[in-house]
């Protein structure tokens, strides 16, 4: 999965279970701080930024989350919405009924 999340992110809530593990393994969290410096890293490095690879990679780490909690509260407006929605149609064929 660390190609994968460098490269474009972790989709979904498997990005629990893969920071769960980084945050737990030793040797893959090597694995990802080495190759998260050699995409980010080389992109500064063009671009001429300075770049703290530990402050980098929480904050891409943050991002990630981040926008999986977003994904999980939109998913849970959206039902809320369409109970809301139903109960308006439910009370106008009831109203419309008596
Ligand atoms: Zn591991």
């Amino acid at each position: 999965m660390i190609p994968r999340f460098v490269a474009e992110g972790i989709k979904g809530s498997d990005i629990y279970r893969f920071k769960e593990h980084i945050d737990n393994c030793a040797s893959c969290k090597e694995e990802l701080t080495i190759q998260f410096l050699s995409s980010e890293g080389v992109a500064h490095l063009e671009s001429g930024t300075s770049f703290h690879l530990e402050n980098e990679l929480f904050e891409y780490m943050s991002r990630a989350l981040k926008a999986r909690q977003m994904t999980v509260r939109m998913r849970t407006l959206m039902i809320v919405y369409e109970i809301a929605a139903l109960f308006v149609i439910a009370s106008i064929f009831i109203y419309a009924g008596s």
